[in-house]
C-alpha cells in the first residue's frame, strides 16, 4: 500500500495528507483540523468537542439552561446596578448644588 493510493474519506478525488488517530481513516487538508495538539478529522472533532462540553443529553440541556439563566440574571443585575447609579447621580448633583 503506497501513499498515493490513500484518498480522503470525504473526498475521493483528493489525496490524503493525514491519518486520524481516532477513527484511523485518511483525510485531506481541508477535512482535518487540530484539536489539543492532535490532528483529527471533522467528525471526530465534533464528537470530541460535544462529549467534552455536553457529557449527557439531559446534563447538557441542563447545563445550557443554567448558562442562559445565569446570563440573563447577570444582565438584569448589571442593568439594575447601572440604573441605580444613573438614578443616584443626578439626585446627588442636585443636593450638591442646593448646599451652595
Ligand atoms: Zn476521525
Ligand atoms: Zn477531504
Amino acid at each position: 500500500m503506497n501513499l498515493s493510493s490513500r484518498r480522503c474519506f470525504n473526498h475521493v478525488s483528493r489525496e490524503a495528507v493525514a491519518c486520524c488517530p481516532e477513527c484511523s481513516r485518511y483525510f485531506c487538508r481541508e477535512c482535518i483540523s487540530e484539536y489539543r495538539g492532535r490532528v483529527v478529522c471533522a467528525s471526530c472533532l465534533e464528537s470530541l468537542t460535544t462529549t467534552v462540553v455536553a457529557g449527557g443529553s439531559w446534563g447538557g440541556g441542563l447545563f445550557w439552561l443554567v448558562m442562559v439563566f445565569s446570563g440573563l440574571f447577570a444582565c438584569w443585575l448589571w442593568f439594575y446596578y447601572l440604573g441605580s447609579i444613573l438614578l443616584f447621580l443626578p439626585s446627588s448633583f442636585h443636593e450638591g448644588t442646593l448646599w451652595h
